[in-house]
């Protein structure tokens, strides 16, 4: 293991402090596929030590009036934008995606989460119910102490800014874990909330692995909320460590989301979206639409354009302000995708784009993790590659003969959370978009995001919804109070 790499440190009670294991993992950049920085290699010792830092600041936190914790929230949000470049930098060499994403989606959507739930909590409503002339019942939403906050690699501070600001808003404290894999602007959001005035202890970042710190987080009795991103498998194991502690659990979990194309869709419109929706961030966006069916009529005119759209993507060095397909994640997430080219071959797919290692970048780039916009038809609706989340830049592409059928497509799988529909036809919209069963259902666009939305999935993408007043009552505890008349 390197030593003379720039350390990242854990976020426990204020302070930045080592593991107490004194254990480090290298922190690999997946554009030269070398390691850059090292990460706390951390353990159920410190996630202790963040459970009594988290303890003994609940009780000033949660007491503290909302205009205050609002205040703070909001400088935070502040300091994100002012440190964008840096953000977006960090982690643009942290996960591999481009420069230009990370600076315009990424970090001025971590700066919005806080935001937006620095606002909402000054304006929450809470229910009243008068039984007859009997009493006078009122809902009292109270935090419920310490929440553990479980993000995963894909989109780094935007995910764990996403769970961190609703939760502290209402008064919990937390400890977050974000992946081990993409660790850097977690570290950093720990700097501007001090800045910012943010109490010890409120916010806690423990760093290392899901087995020896997400394991620990989702076992620990004193941790009663669970908020949790990231694959359906790891998801299980959370449900699985939350059920008998009776834990409050939201899981975010996998996709394998349909796209489609109807033939009287805005056609231009349709590729233009369905471009971004399949290769966005390298395909390695749990909302991305990784099998796009296309009407019959319109198949052959469709995927031409597509194709032509998609090879003129530009790959290359995130670090290069033109590029639009960075690397993949990771040498294990790169593996992933070539088995499933591979496997799409046997399963009789033809590959139309794509499909093999490119050739290196420029010489920094010479080891890094990349992998063009793959594009794979002739598959049958319900093989393997249809069916698993690949998570990369890889769709495939089928056509369909009518609404019925499509409907049938779209659902034929375990997972569901998003999807996408191209028509021009209202009631056509409506009519498919009630029969998919997804969590949310994007109509001539795609990730569109109102932060005031339910957002979740259904079946084996995930429990519970996150977003606006969803997440607010996730992360506080109804409480009737009911006054004799
Ligand atoms: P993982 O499920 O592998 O990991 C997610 C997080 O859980 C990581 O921080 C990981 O730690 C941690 N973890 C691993 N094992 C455990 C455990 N036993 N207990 C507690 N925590 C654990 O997902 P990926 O990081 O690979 O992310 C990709 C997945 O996330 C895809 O399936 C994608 O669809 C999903 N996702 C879902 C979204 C949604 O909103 N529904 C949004 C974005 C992604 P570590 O990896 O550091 O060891």
């Amino acid at each position: 293991m390197q030593t003379d790499l720039d350390r990242i440190k854990n976020f426990i009670d204020g302070k930045f402090i080592e593991p107490i294991g004194g254990k480090y993992l290298d922190n690999i950049e997946p554009a030269t596929g070398k390691p850059y920085s090292q990460v706390p290699d951390s353990d159920s010792r410190d996630v202790e030590l963040a459970v009594s830092a988290a303890e003994k600041a609940f009780g000033d936190w949660s007491k503290k009036p909302v205009a205050d914790r609002s205040k703070i929230l909001l400088r935070v949000a502040d300091l994100i934008e002012r440190d964008t470049e840096k953000l977006a930098r960090a982690e643009s060499i942290d996960t591999g995606k481009p420069l230009s994403l990370a600076r315009n989606l990424d970090i001025p959507r971590a700066a919005s989460n806080f935001r937006f739930f620095a606002t909402a909590i000054l304006h929450t409503e809470s229910e009243a119910h008068i039984t007859d002339n009997v009493a006078f019942n009122y809902t009292l939403r109270q935090p419920r102490g310490i929440a553990g906050l479980i993000s995963p690699w894909n989109l780094p501070l935007y995910l764990l800014s996403w769970k961190i600001a609703p939760a502290i808003a209402v008064g919990n404290t937390a400890i977050a874990k974000p992946s081990e894999l993409t660790p850097v602007t977690a570290f950093l959001l720990c700097e501007l909330c001090r800045e910012a005035g943010l109490p010890n202890g409120v916010l806690n970042i423990v760093h290392g692995t899901g087995p020896n710190v997400g394991a620990p987080i989702t076992a620990h009795p004193k941790i009663t909320t669970i908020s949790f991103t990231g694959g359906t498998v790891t998801g299980k194991k959370v449900a699985e460590a939350c059920a008998p502690l009776f834990k409050k659990v939201s899981l975010e979990l996998g996709g394998k989301n349909p796209n489609i194309i109807f033939a009287d869709a805005d056609l231009e419109a349709a590729i233009t979206g369905s471009v971004r929706s399949s290769f966005a961030n390298q395909g390695q966006v749990c909302l991305c639409g990784s099998r796009v069916f296309v009407e019959r009529s319109a198949y052959k005119d469709f995927v031409s354009c597509f194709l032509e759209k998609v090879s003129k993507l530009k790959s290359g060095d995130p670090l290069d302000e033109k590029t639009e397909q960075g690397a993949i994640v990771s040498k294990t997430q790169l593996d992933k995708v070539k088995f499933y080219v591979e496997l799409a071959k046997k399963e009789g797919g033809h590959i139309l784009l794509g499909g093999k290692a490119p050739a290196p970048i420029n010489d920094r780039c010479r080891d890094g993790y990349f992998f063009p916009p793959t594009v794979i038809a002739d598959l049958p609706v319900c093989c393997r590659t249809n069916r698993e989340e690949i998570f990369g830049p890889l769709v495939t592409i089928t056509p369909f003969d009518n609404e019925e059928e499509v409907i049938g497509y779209a659902n034929d799988c375990e997972y569901g959370l998003a999807s996408s529909v191209w028509t021009q036809n209202l009631n056509r919209a409506h009519r498919v978009a009630e029969r998919i069963n997804t969590g949310t259902v994007w109509v001539n666009c795609w990730l569109v995001r109102d932060l005031r939305v339910p957002f979740g999935g259904m079946k084996q993408s995930g429990v519970g919804r996150e977003g606006g007043e969803e997440a607010l009552r996730f992360f506080t505890e109804p409480k009737n109070i009911c006054i004799a008349k």
